[in-house]
């Protein structure tokens, strides 16, 4: 997709037809970004050569609270990229009432090519550069693709040492040792499926048929929490290709032999298919879990899945929503269904403020109950509308951050 951003706008405005009784103010602020910060990160790398690399934070939006949202490192990243991101982070956050606005960083490197050392010096130019833009109290940055608790732990260190105090609140997803979450690694996928438990109540369907695209961070475990329900996954794919079994994929097997060959492809027992043509086959929920821009108006019409659950970021274009509405196949939105994540993440944050921790089990019971009361929000925004669940999604969200400019006479 070449400009996902402008694709982010389509889905405000379509929204911004059902919200004539707000504010106009509130509509044009959430236009455009806050502010964007755009830095060169120079790596003197193994060879003794010196590269730069550009890195990037958009701070969208900061009317609900700090800016927030991840951190991701791909060799496409760009600043249209980055500044979606933060926009969808803005409403995210707003959907499920968590206290944050929206932001999100990116830096434009392939991680895969840096040895150990040279991602380190990265990550920690990034936080060095960015010190005197995020902070606890401004902006959390936390990871995404291609970032991971091991960077976050460098990025948290250097930005301590830049201030001259120990902050674990300014970044979240860290390791447990030094203030992470228990439950983060699960958190985007949990709440993913605490989603897909109340869609499944209207779809009336008990053991769903599943295919995910995407085996990472949060493929792989809504992978292995569907198929610890008894749910049925028929079909995954990762960068290198997709496999499907329509009797059912043996997830633990499954991840064994992609961390024993770097690859889902080459599963015993199951077919190879690329990966295009696996978002295709008939299942009852469809989770993409890669990339934005993989449903276009080109592929929308073949899809045979009941139900898309979207826990990658922006994977739905507009014109893709309009032909899947029309034919009753329901998309629940990224900025619902993916916000397990940034909820355990407010939940690290509250931790590290208080400097008291909680147990997997209370941090679970805390996400269920938030996650399943944003879905009733979003459904019935939708349904008395009239319009899909994304669509009724940015209503509900832009009515918590009107609310929250005007009570701070910003618009
Ligand atoms: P990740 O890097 O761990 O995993 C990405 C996966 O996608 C990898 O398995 C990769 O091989 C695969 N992939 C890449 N290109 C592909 C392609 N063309 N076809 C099929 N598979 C492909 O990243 P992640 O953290 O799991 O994030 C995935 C998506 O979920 C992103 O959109 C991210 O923004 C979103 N997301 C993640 C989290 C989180 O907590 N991890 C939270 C919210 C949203």
């Amino acid at each position: 997709m070449a400009n996902p951003f402008k694709e982010g706008l389509k889905q405000l405005e379509r929204a911004a037809k059902h919200l004539e009784d707000i504010n106009p103010g509130v509509l044009e602020r959430l236009r455009s970004p806050m502010r964007e910060v755009h830095i060169s990160i120079p790596v003197r790398m193994d060879d003794g050569s010196l590269r730069t690399f550009p890195g990037y934070r958009v701070q969208y939006d900061d009317s609900r609270g700090p800016f927030k949202g991840g951190i991701r490192f791909h060799p496409d990243a760009n600043i249209h990229e980055v500044r979606a991101l933060a926009f969808w982070m803005t409403f995210k956050c707003a959907t499920v009432g968590i206290p944050y606005g929206g932001g999100k960083g990116g830096v434009q490197v392939d991680p895969k090519k840096l040895s150990e050392r040279e991602l380190e010096v990265l990550s920690r130019g990034w936080a060095r550069a960015m010190s005197n833009v995020i902070g606890p109290d401004i902006d959390i940055p936390a990871p995404d693709v291609y970032t991971n608790p091991k960077i976050m732990g460098w990025m948290v260190d250097e930005f301590s040492q830049a201030v001259g105090k120990w902050s674990p609140g300014v970044i979240t997803g860290k390791p447990i040792s030094i203030g992470g979450s228990q439950g983060r690694g699960q958190a985007t996928a949990q709440g993913g499926i605490y989603v897909a438990q109340e869609l499944l109540k209207h779809l009336k369907i008990k053991k769903p048929s599943v295919i995910i695209q995407g085996f990472g961070n949060a493929g792989s475990v809504y992978a292995e929490l569907a198929s610890d329900l008894g749910w049925k996954v028929i079909g995954l794919s990762d960068s290198r290709g997709a496999i499907v079994n329509t009797k059912g994929i043996d997830i633990a097997k499954v991840s064994k032999h992609k961390l024993q060959t770097g690859s889902v492809v080459g599963f015993p027992g199951s077919v190879e298919m690329d990966n295009e043509k696996l978002l295709l086959q008939a299942c009852d929920i469809l989770v993409p879990a890669a990339l934005e821009g993989v449903i276009t108006k080109t592929n929308a019409g073949r899809i045979k899945a009941k139900a898309i659950l979207e826990l990658a970021n922006g994977p739905t274009v507009p014109e893709a929503d309009d032909k899947l509405f029309k034919k009753g196949i329901i998309v629940v939105p990224d900025i619902l269904a993916n916000a397990g994540g940034v909820t355990v993440s407010y939940f690290e944050w509250v931790q590290n403020n208080m400097n008291y921790y909680w147990t997997e089990t209370e941090v679970l019971d805390r996400l269920k109950p938030i996650m399943v009361s944003a879905f009733n929000d979003v459904w019935m925004a939708a349904t008395s509308a009239g319009v899909d669940l994304r669509t009724g999604a940015y209503i509900h969200a832009t009515r918590r951050i009107a609310e929250a400019m005007v009570d701070r006479g910003r618009v």
